[in-house]
């Protein structure tokens, strides 16, 4: 059993506190959001008064937060003071690679361990524990995080230094919202030229053009019954949490000379959806777009 303070139990934090709960873990939560801690002290986590709080006391921290000013933020004004060490920190939240790499700079500075842990697997995965990990950080610091994280995914694996968890977070999900779009365009046009959806998605699933994007979350409602695109795009992976990502990985590869005309493409298309108030829905909804039949409902 290790004494855990997480902070930021929101719509993924809450299903990974949960898990270190389940596993035998002691978990001291914080949010800004009491409604929202008040659903962590329901699933067995014990409330702190503070992100300090959370951090004082604790063997390990885990924090889950939207964005690398909200990381910055807490570190900055909370764990640093209440770290103890030997203690190892977990910065599960996707956030931009510098950040990462300063963040656990810091924290080497102060003899701490410190990884960048963002996951794959949605909110789904968070409350099944069946997240991917991917890990970023020293050899010393990926040894104390892994049985940590293996309480709350079925994957850990470590990308690299500092940084490396982020770098591969963001570069897997350019291509997931690439082939999205480009799946999107080609059943546009499939059912323009005549074809039934049906028959394309058994076509293309079995041939080349098959990816996670149509056999998992095929923008057209029928061929994956499970898929978002059956309830009108509600659920899945939100297409503002997608531009998010698209939007990161755009910042990377400018300040790496690095071309990515095709993903600089779908993150205005994102953006797009996102400015016609599409950003709650599923980013297969891009399809919709496309199309000319987007309406927000
Ligand atoms: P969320 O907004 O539901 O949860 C974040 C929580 O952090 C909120 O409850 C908020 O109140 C809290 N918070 C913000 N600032 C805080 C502070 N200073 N102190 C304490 N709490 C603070 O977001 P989420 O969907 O849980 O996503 C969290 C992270 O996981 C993001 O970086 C997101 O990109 C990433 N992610 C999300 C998904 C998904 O499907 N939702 C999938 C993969 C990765």
């Amino acid at each position: 059993m290790t004494n855990i303070g997480f902070v930021g139990v929101g719509n993924m934090g809450l299903g990974m506190a949960a898990n270190l709960i389940k596993a035998g873990h002691a978990v001291t939560a914080y949010d800004l959001m009491s409604e929202t801690l008040d659903k962590a002290v329901a699933v067995g986590c014990t409330r702190a008064a503070s992100a300090g709080d959370a951090v004082d006391g604790s063997d390990a921290l885990v924090t889950m937060l939207p964005s690398g000013l909200h990381v910055k933020d807490v570190y900055e004004k909370a764990v640093w003071e209440w770290a103890r060490p030997g203690m190892v920190l977990m910065d599960c939240s996707t956030i931009d690679v510098q950040t990462a790499r300063d963040v656990i700079a810091t924290a080497t500075s102060k003899q701490l361990l410190m990884v960048d842990a963002p996951v794959s697997g949605g909110t789904g995965g968070a409350s099944s524990g069946t997240l991917t990990f991917m890990v970023g950080g020293s050899d010393a610091a990926f040894a104390k995080a892994q049985p940590i994280l293996s309480a709350m995914g079925k994957a850990v694996i470590h990308a690299g230094g500092a940084g490396a968890g982020q770098a591969a977070k963001i570069c897997n999900n350019m291509i997931l919202g690439a082939t999205m779009i480009a799946t999107a365009e080609a059943f546009n046009l499939a059912i323009k030229l005549g074809l039934d959806p049906q028959v394309f998605y058994d076509i293309s699933s079995k041939s080349s053009g098959q990816s996670w994007s149509m056999t998992t979350y095929c923008p057209v409602a029928g061929p994956v019954p499970a898929a978002p695109s059956n309830a009108d795009y509600a659920g899945g992976f939100a297409t503002a949490l997608m531009l998010k990502d698209m939007k990161l990985s755009q910042e990377a590869a400018s300040k790496s000379n690095v071309s990515t005309p095709i993903t600089a493409q779908a993150t205005a298309l994102y953006q797009a959806l996102t400015n016609l108030g599409g950003g709650g829905k599923d980013f297969s909804a891009i399809i919709k777009l496309l199309d000319g039949s987007f309406k927000n409902s």
